[in-house]
């Protein structure tokens, strides 16, 4: 085929321009021109910025209106072809726009052709002579020729200068005498891991068999993989196997893990087992250090990319595995923009249009995988035993009901109590978990179990202590503490949730002996101080970890043998299909963070609802009981994996948001699709954000919803919002 025409998608985030436009190839360009270059075009009376997205030989314009490219804006493609591939998938799929799709293939910082941060340059010196005959008095230039004699001839300027103690005048003034050179380098914004001793393990012989069933995969039909392992039971030793396999084979591969909270540890891990072929990508990065990672990935100069959500984009150009680590975690959803991408389909939309493996790996897979699993869309591997055949531990549920009515008015259980003045004095440790996803200082009844709820927006009220009052952080609602619970009338109304900064001070001052650090939103903001918390527990600083769900996942800590878990079950009452099978993960990964090592383990949940199934299946470690259960509820109430849910939230004024959502409701009707069913238009459970009204339709239909790309334009101030197998519907 002859590179005659290009279509472009141009790089304007708007509905009325997404689609490829055709234009002529200029003889000129015809050989450098490729899929995924960056070009300028002219556009109506103006020149924008656009991507190449195909290229044919055939004319789909009429010959008058075809328009020329003008130039191609880099050397070479700005994306690679299977990426721009996956982009229009995406924004198919997710009915969003391609050329926003496209920007998650472009550099971090580059979005919608702002350039926040390019490569970073500084000036190289260089001394040409090597004895220079320096004027007597020159004390200055002395010490900065001794400097660079000292360091072989070649330093960067900045280093240069802060160990000569001098300014640039006096390079200029040294250049000028040709007695250095200088000249503006590229370098590079290192992001240093720090290998973690790496014991040669030999695979145990559940190990061995899930390795051989990936790799079988990996030469044959190359379906997904669901690593289905219990806590503890090795499946990152699987991972380092397959991945040194694909990298035999020339190929390269990306791990994914939910949280930057869970790389310190396994970052380590893989620096040390594939020492300078291992990057990182996550959100904690500085954007330089993020651009220059990936122009490292770009060029191939690395072979493995561990970081979370978005580096299902990492531009290697060899790929041949993704690995999804804890391919249950809800952040592997991306949650804002038009393209709401769920990772672990684009990560298989990727394979399939590279020729690569995917391995989702999960103690406590989602519910969806785990049927496709059983289904023969995915091949199960499973590792049922901890490794050294350690038990998992034991776990016992409190209900704090009985607690209260017993005259236990603290935070902490008897039992937990018990088993927290046993820690004390010995070389073991605790992980405390407080659970408030979703939740903060809200206040509860401590005989009925009742949360104050804000009259307009049915979210909790948050207790500010400074003030005494009950806020709603969605409106302004304000009221002060009642004295009575408005449902029982009892007088026990708490702030619950408390934070863990209240969590460290109550047992701080309960507990004197036992040394804490927190690990949470609030003292992970700075760089490095996360890795620099979990540094410090794994060193025996301190014997408890306290800390909101960053300390559930991922953590191996062999001196961990008790694990407390305070308000399990709270996450429950979150208005959400998935809230069962949260909470059951949530209870069976940080109960997996308990005797990892030689010492068994012990689990103490506190619950307000501790017969729930989720709670009774996290207990007894049974993963299948607890899904088929939920299979069963899903199935009768035609959810997600038996139907898809599309959730359309319209947001705006009043009487627009609603008679928009309306609209589309009544468009979605008139157009007769037999295996369609509308739950709504209704208002949104948050009813209203900042004075936006939310009104929303979820649509349950059997396979795909088509045409999603052709509802009604809303007009006005309203937003409408398409998001397809919804984890929030608040
Ligand atoms: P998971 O991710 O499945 O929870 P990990 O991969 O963190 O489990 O492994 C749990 C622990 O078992 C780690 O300390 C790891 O070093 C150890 N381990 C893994 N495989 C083996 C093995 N084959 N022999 C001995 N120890 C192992
Ligand atoms: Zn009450
Ligand atoms: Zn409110």
């Amino acid at each position: 085929m002859e590179k005659l025409y290009a279509g472009v998608i141009v790089d304007v985030r708007a509905e009325a321009v997404n689609r490829i436009f055709q234009y002529a190839i200029p003889e000129r360009y015809r050989a450098t021109i490729e899929i995924g270059h960056r070009v300028l075009v002219p556009f109506g009376r103006r020149k924008l910025e656009g991507y190449v997205v195909e290229l044919t030989d055939e004319l789909e314009v009429e010959k008058e209106r075809l328009r020329s490219i003008l130039k191609p804006l880099d050397p070479e493609p700005a994306i690679l072809p299977s990426l721009v591939e996956l982009a229009r998938w995406m924004g198919e799929t997710y009915a969003g726009l391609f050329s926003e799709a496209l920007q998650y293939m472009l550099p971090p910082a580059r979005r919608y052709g702002r350039e926040r941060v390019g490569v970073k340059t500084a000036q190289l010196v260089t001394l040409l002579e090597p004895e220079p005959q320096l004027r007597k008095n020159a004390w200055v230039q002395r010490r900065v020729v001794e400097v660079l004699q000292a360091r072989g001839g070649r330093l960067l300027a900045p280093e240069l200068l802060a160990l000569a103690e001098t300014s640039t005048s006096t390079l200029r003034a040294l250049a000028e005498r040709g007695i250095i050179a200088l000249e503006d380098v590229r370098v590079e914004r290192k992001v240093e891991v720090e290998p973690l001793p790496d014991p040669q393990l030999v695979l145990t012989a559940r190990q061995h068999e899930a390795v051989a069933t990936i790799l079988a995969e990996l030469e044959g039909e190359r379906r997904p993989v669901l690593l289905h392992g219990v806590t503890g039971s090795g499946k990152t030793e699987v991972y380092l196997q397959v991945i040194a396999e694909v990298l035999r084979r020339g190929r390269q591969a990306i791990v994914l893990v939910p949280e930057i909270a869970l790389t310190p540890q396994m970052l380590g891990r893989f620096a040390a087992r594939f020492p300078d072929r291992v990057t990182v990508l996550h959100s904690a990065l500085s954007l330089g250090e993020r651009f220059d990672q990936w122009c490292k990935i770009r060029e191939g100069r690395v072979d493995v990319v561990i970081g979370a959500r978005s580096a299902v984009f990492a531009p290697l150009p060899r790929l041949g595995l993704i690995i999804l680590d804890e391919e249950h975690e809800r952040t592997y959803k991306q949650e804002e923009g038009s393209i709401r991408y769920q990772t672990r389909e684009v990560a298989i939309k990727r394979c399939q249009l590279t020729g690569g493996q995917v391995v989702l790996g999960s103690a406590t897979p989602a519910v969806e995988s785990y049927h496709r699993a059983l289904q023969g869309q995915y091949i199960l591997a499973e590792l049922p035993e901890r490794v050294e055949s350690r038990p998992l531990p034991k776990i016992e549920v409190v209900d704090m009901r009985e607690e209260f009515a017993q005259g236990n008015r603290s935070m902490f259980s008897r039992r937990l109590r018990e088993e927290l003045e046993d820690l004390v004095g010995t070389e073991r440790q605790a992980i405390i978990l407080l659970n408030r996803r979703g939740f903060a200082n809200f206040v509860l009844c401590r005989e009925c179990g009742e949360v104050l709820d804000c009259p307009n927006c049915q979210v909790s009220l948050t207790y500010h202590k400074g003030v005494n009052r009950l806020k709603c952080h969605y409106c302004l609602h304000q009221e002060v503490l009642p004295q009575k619970c408005p449902r029982c009338a009892s007088r026990y109304l708490r702030q619950f949730g408390v934070g863990t900064e209240q969590l460290e001070e109550t047992l701080a001052q309960e507990f004197p002996e036992l040394k804490t650090l927190r690990l949470d939103a609030d003292t992970t903001r700075r760089k490095g101080a996360h890795s620099a918390i979990l540094r410090q527990f794994a060193q025996g600083q301190a014997q408890v970890l306290i800390g909101t769900q960053m300390v559930a996942k991922g953590l191996d800590f062999p001196q961990v043998t008790l694990v407390g878990v305070l308000a399990a079950d709270l996450s429950l009452r979150f208005p959400d299909i998935r809230s069962s099978e949260r909470t059951f993960q949530l209870l069976t990964q940080v109960a997996g963070r308990s005797g990892r090592g030689e010492l068994p383990g012990l689990v103490i949940v506190q619950a307000y609802e501790p017969g729930h199934f989720a709670i009774e299946a996290a207990r007894s470690h049974d993963y299948l009981g607890f899904y088929r259960k939920e299979i069963g509820f899903r199935r009768a109430l035609g959810y997600p994996p038996f139907r898809q849910l599309t959730r359309i939230l319209c947001s705006g004024p009043q009487t627009e948001a609603e008679e928009a959502c309306r609209r589309i409701a009544a468009h979605l009707l008139a157009r007769g699709i037999p295996q369609v069913d509308l739950v709504g238009p209704f208002p949104a459970p948050i009813g209203r954000i900042q004075g936006r009204y939310r009104w929303q339709v979820l649509v349950k239909s059997d396979g795909p919803l088509q045409g999603l790309g052709e509802l009604p334009s809303a007009g006005g101030d309203v937003q409408v919002t398409v998001d397809l197998d919804p984890l929030y519907m608040l």
